[in-house]
């Protein structure tokens, strides 16, 4: 199969759909690999990583578009990538439908086949493709809350671990799922003192037998969730309901009854936010300030670490995009049905139940 990977044009994007591993992985199968020019640079891969791995280098992601069989992205395709795709082509990226009638439209017109990160299952339950995106934004939240927990940043002035003789930041993380284990772990490995909160007891119970020395669990009653709150220097956000917009766990007439300096990480941004002053942020302009709390809410967290990020949805992404080229799409998805989760859109037919759903549309 023709493999092809063009530059992420969307703003901010850093990430690339192929890694010079992947592509010779591809390669090493019998298929042809073509990556647009500069492609991997926002990532740290050279055009010449790509070439010594036996992919080819194109001009324009025209030249991409026209010739692979197989377009394999990040992010959604955006208007002009949008024309540029044809019937019988395979798509395999993040796409996020429900919210996005534009794009809907435009694959259907397209006569593509459209096949979703973000639906992808696994055999836990799971969402494969968007696990360690989560991964990376629970670790860098604590990073990120202890930068701005500094005095110069608008913080309390308070350091993660404290010194000999002085306590550590008091850390609470709302949510235990795949964000909360990752921040509540690097933030008990930098010396705070952290609390997880979670509606879930069987989660809390998981959360307590694996890391019962290194962070606590308290189940997230209001009472409990204020509580905590009040007593915190910093406060990530981390939960999800999925398919509905977050819950709003702290209200704007509380914020001033939390410590004047604490600082908010609100991860579950993406879904509206789990603190009722948050607002979607960008990486040039982080934090914001709303009655002396700083308010760090960035959509796309996982851009911040572009080559991280990239290394890791490409180890996530690479099974199924090697059985997709492999097999071809159909047997592909016949042989795997997580995989079949992920088909959104084929041949002008939505596929997936909660996009028709979220539009209104025939599935
Ligand atoms: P997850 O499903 O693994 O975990 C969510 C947890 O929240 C679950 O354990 C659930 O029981 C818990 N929960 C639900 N309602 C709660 C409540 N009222 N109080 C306490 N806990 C509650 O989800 P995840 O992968 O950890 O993702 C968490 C959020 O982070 C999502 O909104 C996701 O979209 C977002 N996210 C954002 C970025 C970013 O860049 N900003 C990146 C990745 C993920």
């Amino acid at each position: 199969m023709i493999i092809g990977c063009p530059k992420e044009i969307k703003p901010q994007e850093f990430r690339v759909g192929l890694t010079p591993n992947a592509a010779r992985e591809a390669v090493s199968h019998g298929h042809r690999v073509l990556i647009e020019t500069n492609a991997g640079a926002g990532a740290g891969f050279e055009d010449a990583d790509y070439t010594a791995a036996g992919a080819q280098v194109l001009e324009t992601a025209a030249e991409i578009f026209a010739t692979a069989e197989m377009i394999v992205k990040v992010k959604e395709p955006q208007a002009g990538e949008r024309k540029m795709l044809r019937a019988g082509q395979v798509l395999f990226t993040y796409l996020h439908l429900a919210p996005d009638p534009d794009q809907t439209h435009d694959l259907l017109a397209s006569g593509a086949t459209c096949i979703a990160y973000e639906t992808v299952t696994d055999a836990q339950g799971g969402l494969p493709l968007l696990a360690p995106m989560s991964e990376v934004a629970g670790r860098l939240a604590p990073q990120v809350g202890a930068w701005t927990l500094q005095k110069a940043n608008g913080g309390r002035g308070v350091l993660m671990g404290g010194v000999p003789g002085v306590g550590p930041a008091r850390v609470v993380v709302i949510g235990g799922g795949v964000v909360g284990t990752h921040a509540a772990r690097i933030a008990a490995g930098m010396g705070a003192d952290v609390t997880v909160l979670d509606r879930s007891l069987a989660r809390l119970r998981y959360l307590d037998d694996v890391f019962g020395g290194q962070f606590k669990t308290s189940y997230a009653s209001a009472g409990n969730t204020l509580e905590l709150a009040q007593a915190a220097d910093l406060i990530i956000g981390a939960v999800l309901i999925p398919g509905a917009a977050a819950p709003k766990l702290i209200s704007r007439a509380q914020l001033a009854t939390l410590k004047p300096g604490a600082a908010l990480v609100d991860v579950a941004i993406d879904q509206g936010g789990c603190f009722e002053t948050s607002k979607a942020t960008t990486h040039s302009d982080p934090v914001y300030d709303v009655d002396g709390i700083m308010h760090y809410c960035v959509a796309n967290m996982p851009g911040a670490v572009a080559r991280t990020s990239t290394i890791a949805l490409g180890n996530a992404t690479m099974p199924f995009m090697l059985a997709l080229a492999d097999k071809g799409w159909r047997q592909a998805c016949i042989d795997d049905p997580h995989l079949l989760n992920g088909l959104n859109v084929h041949a002008g037919q939505l596929t997936y139940y909660a996009v028709g759903k979220a539009l209104g549309l025939d599935v």
